[in-house]
């Protein structure tokens, strides 16, 4: 994965800049096509743990459209593990570009109706073989936290004053929170509509030192909920691409840049001289659920 890794800059951002803030963002986007973004930093203390443990199989929870999943099968296949994938809902009838990578990878697919998904203790008593290790839906965890905060260390990341991230399960925020110096601020932009546990699933993956550390989730850019990509925000992708050249996927990263730019320009939010860091985290696939031609990337 070095190799990867040395793809990642940070790019300056001179369409977010006012005279009182300046923005750039850092690329884990261009990390990998499949592991973009934030999924492999998490995935990488599981692995090594799983390796340690003398497991053969890692097995895994996620949706239809969950980066995790294609993330996780080819992590596993690339340090010689197998893998198996409990998907939410019934096997779909058409294609689904996430599920196919994850497949082509050598993940063994097992669909779970949304009931019992709910219930993941009971498949992983149930279905839990030896030599299998298990990791939470979006790598949620201590673990995943601690990967994610290696997400800091890829480049020098000192001179920001405030870090940016999207948040599904938290485990990113909460790594990013982990790392931060002091005088850096995290801030959280919740990608799912009204999740207000979010802030106590965060805390619950930092000890207390890192627990006092500043940082802030805001709940307000969720545009209707998961995956919800109304015209505003399509468009919205489409001037970041013209303005950056940097693209964006619909459920997280457009939602980051949305917020921090209205944040910016419209709420005063960012003290004068602050200089921001977005995290962009990656998940591109997901933009595959648009119909073709939507996005001019
Ligand atoms: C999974 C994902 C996130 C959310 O990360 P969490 O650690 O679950 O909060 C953010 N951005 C992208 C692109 C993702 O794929």
């Amino acid at each position: 994965m070095q190799d990867f890794i040395q793809k990642i800059i940070i790019q300056h951002l001179p369409h977010f800049s006012s005279e009182n803030v300046e923005a750039a963002v850092l690329r884990l986007d261009l990390l990998h096509p499949v592991v973009s973004g934030n999924k492999w930093f998490k995935l990488q203390y599981y692995l090594a743990d799983a390796l340690a443990d003398g497991s053969h199989t890692i097995a895994t929870f996620g949706g239809a459209y969950s980066n995790h999943i294609a993330a996780t099968a080819f992590a596993a296949r690339q340090i010689g593990l197998k893998s198996i994938g409990y998907i939410r809902g019934e096997m779909p009838a058409g294609f689904m570009p996430i599920l196919s990578t994850a497949q082509e990878y050598g993940m063994e697919l097992r669909f779970v109706d949304r009931s019992r998904y709910r219930d993941k203790e009971t498949i992983m008593e149930e279905e839990s073989q030896p030599g299998w290790y298990w990791i939470m839906e979006g790598g949620y965890g201590k673990k995943g936290a601690e990967g994610a905060a290696t997400i800091l260390e890829v480049v020098d990341t000192c001179v920001y004053t405030h870090i940016c991230c999207a948040v599904g399960t938290g485990t990113m925020m909460a790594g990013l929170i982990k790392r931060a110096l002091p005088g850096q601020q995290v801030t959280g932009i919740s990608v799912l509509k009204n999740n207000f546990v979010l802030e106590k699933e965060v805390r619950a993956l930092l000890n207390d030192t890192e627990a006092g550390k500043p940082f802030s989730l805001l709940h307000d850019y969720h545009f209707g909920g998961y995956a919800k990509h109304p015209p505003l925000l399509i468009e919205y992708m489409k001037e970041i691409w013209f303005n950056h050249a940097v693209p964006t996927d619909i459920v997280y990263t457009a939602r980051l840049f949305f917020a921090v730019q209205d944040l910016i320009n419209n709420k005063d939010h960012f003290p004068k001289g602050s200089r921001l860091l977005l995290i962009h985290s990656g998940g591109l696939q997901g933009n595959h659920s648009l119909p073709l031609g939507t996005l001019p990337f």
